[in-house]
């Protein structure tokens, strides 16, 4: 990794990006990955790189819904192993859910990639391996999933997730919950709980949070957040 002072004003980010194409390089993430990534950075600059109350709310929110799953499932990919390796897992043991490996570009070799990456972070059972069962309505490949994991799940975290597998999990009659610092997205709209934080610090703040009792409008927390980026892109051109 080449060295970049923590001084730098962007040396979360660069990290981040650093991180990512190590990634590429190790089979991890696809070339995709980074410009999905991209997008996320783009939304996260109109955010100013902080968690939202809205993002709070909505974590503090996905908690409680996964507490409260009987079979809570948190759907990983290749960008989410670059990024938070050891926060999944550790979020996995606090709320008690499954970890499924589950990949639009699923290769045999990207997924013992990516087993031995969340193996040598400490995680023990990971589903979607050997997976039985499809998503209805998806192509073979990205529809793939373990029976006792994603397919039977009642409450899934789908981070960094695309449109078509969030809306195809959703008629299956599943509470989706999305990390995607896109509100606009199929994922983040379809969604029931929609965090538009960036996943390395939605994740920490997952494991560390009170969980959310009362009644949550997801609807209005995302019109809240899309109103929050334009009145801050107002005050920031008042600034140029
Ligand atoms: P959709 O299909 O839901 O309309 P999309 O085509 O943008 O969205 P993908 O390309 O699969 O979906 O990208 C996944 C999403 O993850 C993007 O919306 C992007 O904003 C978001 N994203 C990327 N990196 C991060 C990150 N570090 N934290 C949170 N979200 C991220």
């Amino acid at each position: 990794m080449t060295d970049i002072p923590e001084s730098h004003p962007r040396y979360e980010s660069l990290k981040m990006r650093e991180s990512l194409v190590k990634s590429v390089e190790e089979g991890i993430t696809s070339q995709a990955g980074l410009i999905a990534h991209g997008r996320g950075e783009m939304f996260d600059y109109l955010l100013g790189e902080e968690t939202t109350e809205m993002a709070k709310k909505a974590e503090r929110k996905a908690v409680a819904e996964l507490d409260k799953a009987e079979n809570p499932v948190i759907s990983i990919n290749g960008n989410v192993v670059a990024l938070v390796p050891r926060g999944i897992i550790e979020l996995s043991r606090t709320l008690d859910a499954k970890l499924e490996v589950n990949l639009f570009h699923r290769t045999d070799e990207r997924m013992k990639k990516i087993e031995q990456k969340l193996r040598e972070n400490g995680a023990e059972k990971i589903y979607g391996l050997d997976p039985e069962e499809e998503i209805p309505g998806l192509d073979h490949k990205r529809a793939l999933c373990s029976h006792d994991g994603i397919y039977t799940s009642d409450v899934i975290l789908v981070p960094l997730e695309d449109g078509d597998r969030a809306q195809a999990l959703k008629k299956m009659g599943k509470k989706v919950i999305t990390i995607d610092l896109n509100p606009l997205s199929r994922t983040s709209k379809t969604s029931d709980i929609t965090i538009v934080d960036n996943i390395t610090r939605a994740v920490p703040n997952m494991i560390r949070c009170e969980p959310l009792q009362e009644d949550f409008d997801n609807g209005y927390n995302l019109r809240r957040t899309l109103h929050y980026m334009s009145e801050r892109l107002k005050i920031l051109s008042e600034e140029i």
